[in-house]
């Protein structure tokens, strides 16, 4: 091992506890070919969003015209309760918003607490195209989407109602790990011309307090993206993702030389380190992609998983976990 090696071991991860993770390359000496274009997202909707995705990226396109497309899939769906229209309300019944966006320039554009809109995500490009913000949230958001054309339309589905009916009656504040496996989608494409980008969207927690605002529209915590280096997304109980700043801290570590898989099981170790009380009860999943095409992902418990999609491959990927 050479001594430049040695020394970023035992200083720069020496702290993380990164058990099984060795430094096995140097973001800026790639050792295999760049794979691109490729498109990264989390849980099994991310399959259906990277198709999307990929019509742009096949073509040539942006990553970031990638991303904002392919999220706004699910976005779409009534049926997933944790993104977009039919998403899961707070507890006084409402249906809020959080999501942003980065591109290969690293500007940025985020929405938080947004209602009636239904894709936040094209609200967060339009925040980083046509604003000098990188932020909105609540009612300036909404002004601003609408003002920017966009329509005002009931979020709560026949379906979500009923389940918050149901939650009313016990009242009982405790996400579950992992429920029904489609949380948050959080997206990171690379494109032809080796440029990365990355969206990340969500209804939040199912029952949250009014005025929650989790991890997903923070940049440095469910999404960052560094040109240079590799982009990394967030999915699970935000308030532990926000904590350990995950997206940018994997970002940082794949600059030192960790591999995505080995940066994202760094964070994941970090929340196991910082608040050992807690992560037993709660899930937190990342997920990264490097400059080179290279990806990985790691959750805190199993049930973990993400979908790929590049020339030669199109399949959903279960995530490595600390606890078995
Ligand atoms: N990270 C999201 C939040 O905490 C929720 C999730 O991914 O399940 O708002």
């Amino acid at each position: 091992m050479s001594n430049r090696r040695k020394f970023l071991k035992s200083t720069v991860f020496g702290g993380l506890a990164v058990s099984t993770a060795s430094v096995s390359s140097f973001a800026c000496a790639p050792k295999s070919p760049v794979k691109k274009p490729v498109v990264v997202s989390t849980w099994n909707h991310g399959m259906e969003a990277n198709a999307e995705a990929w019509k742009v990226l096949e073509k040539g396109g942006r990553a970031v015209d990638a991303v904002e497309k392919g999220v706004m899939v699910t976005e779409a769906d009534p049926n997933n309760t944790t993104v977009g229209i039919g998403g899961f309300p707070d507890r006084d019944g409402k249906v809020t918003l959080d999501a942003c966006i980065m591109d290969e320039y690293e500007n940025c554009g985020s929405v938080a607490f947004l209602q009636d809109i239904k894709h936040p995500i094209s609200v967060a490009r339009k925040v980083m195209d046509d604003t000098p913000h990188v932020m909105l949230v609540g009612e300036g958001a909404k002004k601003f989407a609408l003002d920017s054309g966009f329509q005002e339309e009931n979020l709560l589905t026949e379906k979500s109602e009923k389940a918050w009916k149901n939650w009313l009656k016990n009242q009982d504040y405790k996400p579950k790990i992992n429920v029904e496996n489609h949380d948050t989608i959080g997206m990171v494409a690379l494109d032809e011309n080796g440029n990365l980008s990355g969206a990340c969207t969500t209804s939040g927690a199912a029952w949250k307090m009014h005025g929650r605002v989790g991890d997903s529209p923070i940049i440095g915590a469910g999404l960052y993206v560094d040109n240079e280096i590799g982009a990394a997304t967030a999915t699970g109980l935000g308030e532990f993702v926000i904590k350990i700043c995950g997206a940018h801290m994997i970002v940082e570590l794949m600059r030192q030389g960790l591999t995505p898989m080995e940066a994202c099981q760094a964070a994941v170790e970090r929340i196991i380190k910082k608040y050992p009380n807690n992560y037993k009860e709660l899930q937190v999943g990342f997920l990264a992609l490097s400059k080179t095409g290279e990806y990985g992902a790691y959750g805190i418990h199993k049930g973990f998983n993400y979908a790929v999609k590049a020339n030669d491959q199109d399949e959903l990927i279960d995530a490595g976990s600390y606890t078995g």
